[in-house]
């Protein structure tokens, strides 16, 4: 069965249609074959049997009844002798008529001799009667006639029709224990074939939905390695490969996320925007190879510091990280903010060039608030950059935090940037 296997679905189930019907013509060829043996049967068993001997019977009746009533009648002078000629030629044009058709039906070779004796018999019976006849037109009367021997000629005609019938009645048993014989045969040879289809159906279909199965269980099988393959290059597109944090297209999708479920809760978000000190100066005093090493170890402590569930950590672009704050109150994101600037510097990545520290520093804008449907998605970004504007410029390693997310630019703000 494993040529089934390597069919297709399409065809495995157009193989399994082929065969239930290629099953169902074999059932109706047999079917038919064996429904038109038993019809022949039934023909032989009517033909041959039991309208012969009807016929037969009916021949008796003539001979017993109309032969033998007009001849009593006559000899008794009960009818006219015109009368007794026309009623004996009707019965001898009967008896013809009825024999004639009983000859005409299929006769075995076994039974020719009873028949030809009996054709014999009643030809005798017809020449005896021709004389009777003969005398009535002669003018003899019938009272002359010999009831004896008339009597034995009917008692002789009638046994030797008798024999026949007997024949007939024993060859329409022999008949009817043969047509039993084929109708069993038949159900039997039916219902084997029934089963016979039947069994090869069920055991093709087993191995077909067995194949199908298996398909089906591997087809499963590689949608999961897909799923699995595609979650990955989902991580991977969403993710940062130098930091390993989450990149900025990450970013506008979480932000715009978290934003909506802030609004829609009333509750608060904070937004964070990072940016290590001095890099420039990094970069060219130790290498940039040294300064991807300050990213990352950055990095790690961002990860480090943060690791709420609703806290999100992401690498925006070059020196520049962003962190998003759920269900954080304002003293709390300050706290976090400021543990950060520590955390920073208290990874102890020497940095002589810095104008702060002697060692790698970051500074912090943080914009707070508890959101509503007024707040524009826009604005805590643009305030938290505000805000690193304003901790760079009051010297650095620091944090500076708003509430204010109104669209209009805060006042100390707006002086900084038009004296700058
Ligand atoms: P400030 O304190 O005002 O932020 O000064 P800065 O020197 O940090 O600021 P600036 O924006 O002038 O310099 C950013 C530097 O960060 C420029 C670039 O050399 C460095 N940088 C950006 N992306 C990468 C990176 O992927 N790897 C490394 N090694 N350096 C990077
Ligand atoms: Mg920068
Ligand atoms: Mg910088």
């Amino acid at each position: 069965m494993n040529f089934i296997e390597t069919l297709k679905l399409r065809s495995k189930l157009l193989f399994i249609f082929i065969l239930i019907t290629f099953g169902l013509i074999v059932i109706a060829i047999t079917g038919t074959l064996n429904i038109n043996s038993m019809k022949k049967n039934v023909d032989s068993l009517y033909f041959g049997s039991l309208v012969p001997v009807t016929e037969l019977n009916k021949i008796l009746q003539v001979y017993n009844g109309g032969l033998a009533n007009t001849i009593y009648k006559a000899k008794n002078s009960e009818i006219a002798p015109l009368d007794v000629r026309t009623q004996i030629n009707t019965s001898l044009y009967k008896i013809k008529k009825v024999w004639a058709e009983y000859e005409s039906h299929f006769k075995r070779d076994e039974e020719l001799q009873y028949v030809e004796y009996t054709a014999h018999e009643i030809d005798s019976m017809g020449i005896y009667f021709s004389k009777i006849l003969n005398a009535l037109e002669n003018g003899y009367s019938l009272r002359d006639i010999s009831i004896n021997s008339f009597e034995k000629k009917i008692a002789h005609i009638n046994q030797t029709i008798n024999q026949l019938i007997s024949y007939e009645v024993k060859v329409a048993r022999y008949e009817r224990k043969r047509f039993l014989e084929v109708y069993d045969s038949l159900l039997f040879e039916v219902g084997f074939m029934l089963l016979m289809v039947i069994f090869a159906v069920m055991v093709i279909s087993y191995y077909v939905f067995k194949s199908i199965q298996n398909d089906q269980t591997e087809l499963e099988l590689t949608t999961k390695k897909l799923k699995k393959a595609n979650k990955k290059l989902e991580n991977v597109s969403y993710t940062d490969s130098l930091t390993g944090l989450y990149n900025r297209r990450y970013f506008n999708l979480v932000y715009e996320k978290e934003l909506k479920r802030a609004k829609r809760t009333h509750s608060y978000i904070t937004f964070m925007m990072l940016d290590i000190d001095y890099f420039k100066q990094y970069n060219d005093c130790y290498g940039h190879i040294e300064g991807d090493h300050a990213l990352k170890s950055v990095a790690k402590v961002l990860k480090d510091t943060l690791k709420r569930p609703g806290d999100f950590v992401f690498r925006l672009g070059g020196e520049e990280f962003g962190v998003l704050l759920t269900e954080t109150p304002e003293s709390n994101s300050a706290i976090i903010a400021r543990n950060i600037c520590d955390a920073v510097r208290g990874r102890e990545i020497k940095h002589k060039e810095s104008n702060v520290n002697e060692f790698v520093t970051i500074s912090i804008g943080v914009s707070c608030c508890i959101a509503d449907e007024a707040l524009k998605e826009e604005i805590l970004i643009t305030r938290a950059d505000e805000m690193l504007y304003k901790s760079k410029d009051s010297g650095r390693d620091r944090y500076s935090i708003t509430t204010n997310v109104s669209e209009a630019v805060p006042k100390e703000v707006n002086n900084k940037l038009s004296a700058s």
